[in-house]
């Protein structure tokens, strides 16, 4: 079985405060992207999960999220295990690694979809979202994808109006990575004096951006767009705060870091601006480190390419 699996910006990052389980509380608009990388699944006939990646920054043990969602599939459905068997797993990488774009995320996203059609659990995408919650918060998101919120550590997933078509140019530092956990300790030290006691009424958070992709009005959705976690990335890495400078001077229509970072992503009036912001880019900033996607929203998550 291929699957495509696509990456995620973030349009809206809001911290509000701090959970009883160590986590964040979060109120987040997420938004899938074109840029997708492609995973093979096989069923393997014997027991073993075996994980690989054409690019070696990719882990091939079970610290790979691939590799984490097969085996708690393994725990969860023991029999179905015993009956159809273990998987092959090949991940093709197109997406940045370490880049704030869930790109290990989206790649157990399609293996859980995968495992439920291979050994057919027949389970609702309700019900894979929950089991997938159990390794990585974006996991959910990234099986249904398009555009979204996501609430709680950003595991809760309410659908929104489709964003798909509108042009993005993203930017990201092939040998630059920021840890997500790195973020969000250095978020809690330096911002945790100014969180919410009242993480009840989250509603309102995102509430102006929500609004603004209801009408699909991008300029109004540039304005709103928002993300935290600049405060602590931006500051520690100037090469991102340059990059989004220099978006910024592009002229796109807006521009923010995804998720932790750092990749930096401008929103677009089309096709022709985005390609013309891309060069403009590259001529201001001629670094060979430096790479850019001319990419667009799309309003899907995992889908099955082949099915052998
Ligand atoms: P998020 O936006 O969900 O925080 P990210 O895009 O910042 O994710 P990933 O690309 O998922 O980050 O990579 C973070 C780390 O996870 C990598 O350094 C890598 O060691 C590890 N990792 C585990 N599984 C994968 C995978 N399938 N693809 C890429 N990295 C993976």
């Amino acid at each position: 079985m291929r699957l495509t699996a696509p990456a995620k910006i973030n349009l809206y990052l809001e911290i509000i405060g701090s959970r009883t389980d160590g986590f964040h509380e979060l109120a987040m608009v997420m938004q899938s992207i074109e840029l997708a990388d492609e995973v093979d699944i096989i069923l393997s006939g014997d027991k073993r999960i075996q994980v690989s990646c054409q690019n070696s920054q990719v882990p091939s043990d079970n610290s790979n999220l691939a590799y984490r969602a097969a085996e708690l599939m393994g725990k969860k459905f023991p029999d179905a295990f015993t009956k159809y068997g273990g998987f092959e797993i090949q991940i093709t990488k197109n997406i940045p690694i370490a880049a704030g774009l869930a790109g290990g995320s989206t790649n157990a996203a399609a293996v859980f979809v995968a495992v439920d059609l291979l050994w057919n659990l027949g389970l609702t995408q309700g019900e894979l979202q929950e089991i997938s919650a159990e390794i990585g918060s974006d996991i959910p998101f990234c099986i249904s994808g398009g555009s979204a919120i996501a609430t709680g550590r950003g595991e809760q997933i309410s659908p929104i109006p489709s964003l798909e078509g509108i042009y993005i140019v993203l930017g990201k530092y092939k040998s630059l990575e920021v840890s997500t956990p790195w973020a969000y300790k250095t978020y809690r030290t330096q911002f945790g004096h100014t969180y919410s006691q009242d993480i009840d009424s989250l509603a309102v958070h995102s509430g102006n951006m929500v609004k603004a992709i209801s009408k699909k009005d991008v300029k109004d959705i540039c304005q709103e767009l928002h993300n935290d976690l600049e405060k602590v990335v931006l500051p520690e890495y100037p090469l991102v705060r340059e990059l989004r400078e220099t978006f910024h001077n592009a002229g796109v229509l807006g521009t923010m870091m995804s998720g932790s970072g750092p990749s930096v992503f401008g929103i677009c009036e089309s096709q022709q601006q985005a390609k013309e912001v891309e060069e403009y880019i590259r001529g201001k900033i001629p670094n060979m480190d430096l790479e850019l996607f001319v990419t667009k929203m799309v309003s899907h998550g995992i889908q099955v390419t082949s099915h052998a």
